[in-house]
């Protein structure tokens, strides 16, 4: 498969059945049936088990169009699980001892497996025996390691004219509570102009919760039902330093209300569209987050719910399945407080040092 389709190919699937005479009961032979995948095709091929009965017959079977990329992706991380495995498999003999509580510290830290063994596997090759036995050199190198994996977006930076910002993302993360924390800091702490706008086209609570926060802080706040609405909630606060847009909070299964969502996000043309992700959920939930959430054109993660998380862990495998930078992070229900800017270092510390 490799020489037909490159290193990267991966196979999918294989079975071995008899093929020949009356469905291979009488007489016939042994036959393998591989489905193999690269980037960018797929073969399909008969091999059989001996190489003088008869010679391999590939063909070339085109992906489906839409399933492409949903394969490349499934397919890329089983081969990080399958490498993850191999490396697991031979560590009791091959890992050095330091490594290997290493690895289970990074698993008590919640940090998926296959990421673990990529980070033990790079320190192994860049540290020398000496080195990994002091704990000092592995820990430091090991939040350098990390903190690499861990992208983030500075959005203090300046932009022309009004800052546009857009949380969106399941239902009960914390996006209403977030928008509340980033809406006083901007007034509160650093002077800015701020207005609020929330999108209510399900008239839920959230809209009564965002009002109260809203007269508190004392920023306006525009309750808006159309695109159209929209564009002009922000046309009437254009000369304010930020806008900050709540989205109701839409289940990650639900398609119709996604690209009702997506109609909205492109009407508003935000500088930020910040995904909300909670560092509690479970490994299923997120990635079936991010598959709807991202197409919407999310730009960055705010990661919430930190100090509810087992560990820090989550933070590394949200950049890590996501590709997307973490904005910041909040870490309990207070309004201003629990809010800071992802720091990478900081947050590699939290999962080095367990806190
Ligand atoms: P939304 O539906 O995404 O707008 O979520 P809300 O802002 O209404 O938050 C849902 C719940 O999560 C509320 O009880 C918040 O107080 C709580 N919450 C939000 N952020 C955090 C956080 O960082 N830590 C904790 N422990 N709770 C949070």
């Amino acid at each position: 498969v490799k020489n037909e389709l490159g290193r990267d190919a991966v196979i999918l699937r294989t079975r071995s059945y008899r093929k020949g005479r009356l469905w291979g009961l009488f007489g016939g032979r042994n036959v393998w049936e591989v489905r193999a995948s690269a980037n960018d095709r797929q073969i399909e091929g008969t091999y059989y088990p001996h190489p003088h009965e008869g010679a391999r017959q590939p063909i070339d079977v085109p992906a489906p169009q839409n399933a492409r990329s949903d394969v490349d992706a499934q397919v890329g991380q089983i081969k990080r699980m399958v490498e993850a495995l191999l490396t697991m498999q031979s560590a009791p003999t091959q890992m050095p001892t330091e490594l290997k509580a290493l690895r289970e510290h990074l698993g008590q830290q919640d940090v998926h497996e296959e990421i673990a063994a990529e980070i033990l596997k790079d320190l192994s090759l860049n540290l020398t025996g000496k080195e990994l036995e002091d704990p000092r050199v592995l820990g430091e190198c090991l939040v350098e390691k990390l903190a690499d994996r861990i992208l983030t977006r500075d959005c203090s930076d300046k932009v022309d004219g009004c800052r546009i910002s857009a949380l969106i993302g399941p239902t009960g993360v914390g996006k209403t509570t977030t928008i509340a924390k980033l809406a006083a800091n901007h007034k509160l702490r650093e002077g800015k102009r701020v207005g609020m706008i929330t999108i209510d086209t399900y008239r839920i609570a959230a809209v009564d919760q965002l009002k109260i926060y809203a007269e508190i802080i004392d920023v306006p706040l525009h309750v808006v039902l159309t695109a159209g609405e929209l564009k002009s909630a922000i046309e009437s606060m254009r000369d304010f330093d930020v806008i900050l847009i709540d989205t109701a909070g839409r289940s990650q299964y639900d398609r119709l209300r996604l690209s009702q969502l997506s109609g909205f996000i492109k009407a508003a043309d935000p500088h930020d569209v910040h995904l909300v992700m909670a560092a509690t959920a479970g490994r299923a939930a997120m990635n079936s987050t991010l598959e709807r959430f991202v197409q919407l054109g999310a730009n960055s993660v705010i990661v919430t719910k930190l100090d509810e998380a087992t560990a820090c862990g989550s933070v590394l495998n949200i950049a890590d399945a996501g590709k997307l930078p973490i904005s910041f992070v909040t870490t309990g229900q207070d309004v201003p407080d629990d809010i800071q800017p992802a720091d990478a270092r900081r947050l590699a510390r939290c999962i080095v040092e367990g806190n």
